[in-house]
């Protein structure tokens, strides 16, 4: 087997303290396998300069990243207050329609889809949940709320509304302009903040071409209504526990992770688990055991990726923070009921030709011994078929497009390789046997199974299974 074949992917969020070209590098050899850009802590179009970078480093280590940029969405927030405000329990407060405010009872909230969607009774969050109110009247520009939790109030802080549902799209005019301007300059994924509901996957994808995966990021309790038809319609899953955590009771989010991998993996939807996973070492060069153990979860629940934020971004130890998450997923990856355990929580497969395949390419590789279960694909869905069953055996998937093979870098298992375009599969077969021999990934009187779908420029078609012996 390959040295330092993992099949849990890791994402680490870009920022200041890895944007420099070497870093870059450093930390894809320390086991980064795609860079994710966050578009709320970046100035317009600052994402050119990091994608830029990165696909450098690309070119230079020949190796396949993948680029997610990460939308804002509708962050709402609130406007400015001269002073800071401190709120006492039981107070009455007033929002108001407005940029500005200087009177002591009344807070800015320059958003007018707020005081359109709130009801009575429902919460309001403000500052990550550190300050608490409930809605007691609405007006047409004014909502009258009393404090729950008190705590002292800064200007432009942000707001979570859990049970409102909100009169808009979670794509802002912001986040349209970034994804057209993403798009050119060549990202994989787009990863779309605050969704509430399917459409609003739908409507990312009317403005994206075609080759561009959506992530839906789950981060409101409205999501999680619909997360059965999003998992459908998204081409993957990111649960942001940050604002999960603050939208929904926080001891509800474990479970919810659970639910939300659970699905992704049944209908074979990379999933990434992100957000505070080694939160301590943003400053300190250890992890604490809570921390470790939370990645350990996340790798034993099967999750293709698990996410570094402001850890890799601003943190004083981005490296040792990548050294820590791969050895973590090594060290699981290890335990002899891995691999037992990720089947077992794989309830049913569809019934469809691809997934068949996928399920029997596992069977036949275990049967037969061999090490590594062989994907031809154009656009990656054979890949991704033979991912969601979680084999064992290393998961070489071989494409000629460089496109395809950025993308299935979140995709737990999948070593991807572009391999140039040949006319028929004996050829690429040989190829591969080639490349497969020289890298140590099979040896001499080893069998390895094969996956494609014939003909071989028809996407999503994988129907073809066959075994071959090195000779
Ligand atoms: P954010 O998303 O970092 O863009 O807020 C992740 C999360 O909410 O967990
Ligand atoms: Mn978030």
């Amino acid at each position: 087997m390959i040295k330092n074949y993992r099949k849990t992917k890791i994402l680490a969020t870009i920022g200041p303290s890895s944007e420099k070209i070497t870093k870059i590098e450093k930390l894809i050899l320390s086991g980064v396998d795609a860079f994710r850009i966050n578009c709320s802590h970046i100035a317009d179009f600052q994402f050119k300069n990091y994608i830029e970078n990165i696909r450098k480093v690309e070119k230079k280590l020949k190796k396949p990243i993948g680029i997610l940029i990460d939308l804002q969405g509708p962050k709402l927030r609130i406007g400015e207050i001269e002073n800071n405000m401190p709120l006492k329990r039981g107070q009455k407060l007033l929002l108001i329609n407005n940029k500005k405010s200087s009177k002591p009872n009344e807070v800015p909230l320059p958003e007018e889809k707020v005081f359109k969607s709130v009801k009575v009774n429902h919460p309001i969050f403000i500052d990550d949940g550190k300050i608490k109110l409930k809605v007691l009247k609405v007006y047409k520009n004014i909502i009258e709320t009393k404090v729950i939790s008190e705590g002292i109030l800064k200007s432009k802080k942000g707001i979570n509304l859990p049970e409102t549902v909100l009169k808009n799209s979670a794509l802002t005019s912001a986040d349209k302009k970034n994804v057209k301007k993403a798009i050119e300059l060549g990202v994989d994924w787009i990863a779309l903040s605050f969704i509430q509901s399917p459409e609003d996957i739908k409507d990312l994808r009317k403005i994206c071409k075609k080759n561009v995966s959506i992530m839906a990021k789950i981060e409101k309790p409205t999501a999680l209504n619909h997360i059965n038809k999003i998992t459908e319609l998204a081409d993957g899953l990111m649960i942001a526990r940050g604002d999960l955590g603050v939208e929904l009771p926080i001891q509800d989010v474990p479970s919810w992770q659970k639910r939300i991998i659970r699905e992704a993996r049944m209908q074979g939807k990379p999933v990434v688990v992100s957000t505070q996973m080694l939160e301590s070492m943003i400053t300190s060069k250890t992890p604490t055991r809570a921390e470790v153990s939370d990645v350990a979860t996340a790798v034993f629940e099967g999750s293709d990726a698990v996410m570094l934020s402001a850890e890799s971004a601003i943190g004083d130890n981005p490296e040792l923070a990548v050294k820590m998450m791969d050895k973590i997923a090594h060290s699981v990856e290890k335990n002899p009921n891995y691999s037992s355990i990720l089947l077992a929580q794989l309830e049913e497969t569809p019934d469809s030709t691809p997934d068949a395949i996928a399920t029997a390419s596992r069977t036949l590789a275990t049967e037969l011994n061999s090490p590594v279960i062989v994907c031809y694909t154009e656009s990656g869905s054979t890949g991704i078929k033979v991912s969601r069953v979680r084999p064992k055996q290393m998961i070489l998937t071989v494409t000629p497009i460089v496109e395809t093979a950025r993308k299935l870098t979140l995709v737990w298992g999948v070593k991807c390789i572009v391999q140039k375009d040949a006319n028929n599969l004996e050829e690429m077969i040989k190829m591969t046997k080639a490349y497969s021999k020289k890298e140590k990934i099979i040896k001499k009187g080893e069998k390895m199974v094969i996956t494609a779908g014939l003909p071989l420029k028809k996407l999503g078609t994988t129907n073809l299974i066959r075994v071959i012996k090195i000779d």
